[in-house]
């Protein structure tokens, strides 16, 4: 299990479980949140062209999430595999990842979906707004994202499904029962 992703509507724990299931295999957590929030830290190029997405809960352009991606998955951290949290997000997306992979001659292994439900969600993210002062957790920007994510990224489950590489897991809980079962989930014994 050395190429993974992770997804599931904003809030649903993703970034926190990335971190514990990379860590578990030995490879990077690659999340593109991350990455792009850094970048708006930093004041570079790309921080300055997906701010104004970010900050209104809708998708940074393909153009631009895929050539920061591509390049990221370039580096050699990489080579042996990555787990990827918020990537791919759109259909061209899931082809950009396809070709990438094609070029470097490896394939997918696992795509797991953390389910928590509605309520929750916006709980654990009007919690998050209190902690992290993140810019997209505004109460009229959360309801935006898991719009955004109805729309464009959940039919991408029925895109794995078919490939055979979708796994859905229980979210709700603690991180650490979140993790054992998504490590079950990969067929990992705890
Ligand atoms: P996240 O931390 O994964 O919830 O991402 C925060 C924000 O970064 C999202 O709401 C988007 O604006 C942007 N973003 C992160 N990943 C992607 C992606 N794969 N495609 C487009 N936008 C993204």
């Amino acid at each position: 299990m050395n190429r993974i992703l992770i997804m599931g509507p904003p809030g649903a724990g993703k970034g926190t479980q990335a971190v514990e299931i990379a860590a578990h295999f030995g490879i990077p957590a690659v999340s593109t949140g991350a990455i792009f929030r850094s970048n708006v830290e930093d004041g570079t190029a790309l921080g300055d062209a997906a701010r104004r997405y970010m900050d209104a809960g809708e998708y940074v352009p393909d153009e631009v999430t895929n050539a920061m991606l591509r390049d990221r998955l370039g580096r050699r951290d990489c080579a042996g595999g990555f787990l990827l949290d918020g990537y791919p997000r759109t259909l061209a997306q899931v082809a950009e990842l396809d070709e990438i992979l094609a070029g470097a001659d490896a394939c997918l292994d696992a795509v797991v979906s953390l389910r928590v439900d509605a309520e929750e969600l916006i709980a654990r993210l009007v919690r998050r707004a209190q902690i992290e002062n993140r810019a997209d957790d505004t109460e009229d920007v959360v309801r935006r994202r898991q719009q955004v994510y109805a729309e464009e990224t959940a039919p991408l489950l029925a895109e794995y499904a078919a490939r055979g590489l979708h796994v859905t897991v229980d979210g709700s809980g603690t991180v650490h029962k979140v993790s054992a079962r998504v490590l079950e989930a990969l067929g990992v014994r705890t």
